[in-house]
């Protein structure tokens, strides 16, 4: 953050600092007292098991050089504080104004699978000719992003937000918050279906971050249900997708076992990515699509591409016993990614293996969902391995297709496959993040 002054900080968020305090000189924001460094900030949230202002007096013994204190909690200290109303509403209309004194273009991205993936390509295109600033890891939320926002340096161009949600309304706050320039929806796929009731709320809610966007909207243009909600963003947009409706066709696709090639549109570009899936695909066709649109090269979008590093556990090629090739996607799951899963896999050549296990939170659903999983095996050519207890729906359904196995634990995974193992080989594991599928990879190497 931009060195900022206490007394600079509380108009910005709205709230009061004593005379005493007013010069003290801030450069970050932090919610966790445990990890202070420099002279932040510090936020403390009412939590439901702890409040975050018993810990006040550390932070600014760590270092913090002021606090926020929320005006209904007794007691203040007499140290340097920033009374606010509410801790939270405080950070973001900080965030807020900080975004507009920093002022650079801002991307927010959301969708139900894809977004993290996406943040990490466009913001790799995109550093070839901006200073970039994106979401760490997952902090996509009412409190993530506004921290996003608070780590902008003068020198930023570019921040690219991720924005996630679980509810109606959320993605509207934060376009709102942040007033993207860019905004993507990667795909709706079924996560969040408990709270929203179905796929079209999914979309509904996910389509909310163009109630803040004055600029391109950017979507899944293979998906019906956004074709119709797209038509009423009156601004510039553009579809991405397979279908040959598409404004951004993604074509003359070629997947070997460690990359895959594409061509995006109208372009004659062969661009290549170091992963596998065609997930990744329209992943990487937005950001060319932004790429492009912010003024890149081809030649630039695709060295960026070529040279991605990607965050763990997202179709990680791993080298296990004997060459065979181990590809971890089990950092979460739901029916779409999986069926993508079914299809990464079946594009290769060998003798492939994909380990399924149970979609977590889908509801009153799950079953039906899960024996749609299944019968997506119908003509593919793969040996499933499936454990879990809604992991044997997939199981049942798939059983009519392909080779089938069902397993009570993931150790007799571990087990049928270890004498499987050569160099001809190909084992993809996918399931929720809680079902912890990659204690089989660690189990057979
Ligand atoms: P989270 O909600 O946990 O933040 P996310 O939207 O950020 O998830 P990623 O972390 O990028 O998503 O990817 C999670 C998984 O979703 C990947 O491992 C992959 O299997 C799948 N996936 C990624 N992109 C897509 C896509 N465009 N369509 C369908 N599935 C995808
Ligand atoms: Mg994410």
């Amino acid at each position: 953050m931009i060195k900022r002054t206490a007394k600079q900080l509380a108009e910005m968020s709205g709230g009061t600092v004593d005379e005493r305090y007013a010069e003290i000189e801030v450069e970050g924001v932090a919610i966790d007292s445990r990890h202070i460094e420099g002279p932040v900030l510090f936020v403390p949230f009412k939590g439901e098991q702890t409040d975050g202002h018993r810990f006040v007096e550390q932070a600014l013994h760590d270092g913090a050089a002021i606090s926020f204190w929320q005006n209904d909690v007794p007691d203040a200290p007499d140290v340097p504080l920033i009374k606010v109303d509410d801790c939270l509403t405080a950070l973001q209309q900080l965030s807020k104004t900080y975004l507009t004194q920093v002022n650079p273009t801002v991307i927010g991205i959301t969708g139900s699978n894809g977004k993290t993936t996406t943040k990490d390509m466009v913001a790799s295109v995109l550093s070839s000719k901006f200073r970039v600033k994106k979401t760490i890891g997952n902090y996509n939320n009412e409190i993530g992003l506004p921290l996003t926002i608070c780590q902008l340096e003068e020198v930023t161009e570019v921040s690219i937000l991720e924005m996630g949600m679980s509810g109606f309304g959320e993605i509207a706050f934060l376009s709102k918050l942040a007033t993207p320039d860019i905004a993507v929806i990667t795909n709706i796929g079924e996560s969040h279906m408990r709270d929203l009731g179905s796929r079209e709320g999914i979309a509904k809610a996910k389509f909310e971050i163009t109630e803040g966007l004055e600029g391109l909207f950017i979507y899944d243009g293979d998906e019906d249900l956004l074709k119709p909600l797209a038509g009423s963003y009156k601004g510039e947009k553009q579809s991405i997708g397979f279908d040959a409706g598409n404004q951004q066709i993604l074509r003359d696709i070629e997947q070997s076992e460690t990359a895959i090639r594409f061509k995006v549109g109208n372009g004659e570009t062969d661009f290549k990515l170091p992963m596998l899936g065609l997930h990744n695909v329209r992943n990487a066709g937005i950001a060319v699509t932004i790429g492009r649109y912010m003024g890149l090269s081809e030649a630039e979008i695709n060295q960026a591409l070529s040279h991605l590093e990607m965050t763990g556990m997202r179709m990680e090629k791993i080298q296990g016993p004997n060459g065979a090739l181990l590809i971890n996607d089990a950092y979460n799951a739901s029916p779409t990614s999986m069926k993508a899963a079914i299809d990464t896999i079946d594009m290769m050549a060998g003798d492939c293996y994909i380990v399924l296990s149970d979609v977590l939170e889908l509801g009153p659903d799950e079953e039906m969902y899960h024996r749609q999983v299944g019968r997506y095996f119908e003509g593919k050519k793969m040996t499933l391995l499936a454990t879990g207890q809604a992991g044997r729906f997939i199981y049942e359904e798939a059983a009519q297709f392909i080779p089938a196995h069902y397993f009570a634990t993931k150790d007799e995974i571990a087990d049928y496959l270890r004498p499987k193992l050569s160099d001809k080989t190909k084992i993809l594991f996918k399931a929720s993040r809680g079902m912890k599928l990659e204690t089989i990879i660690e189990a057979l190497i």
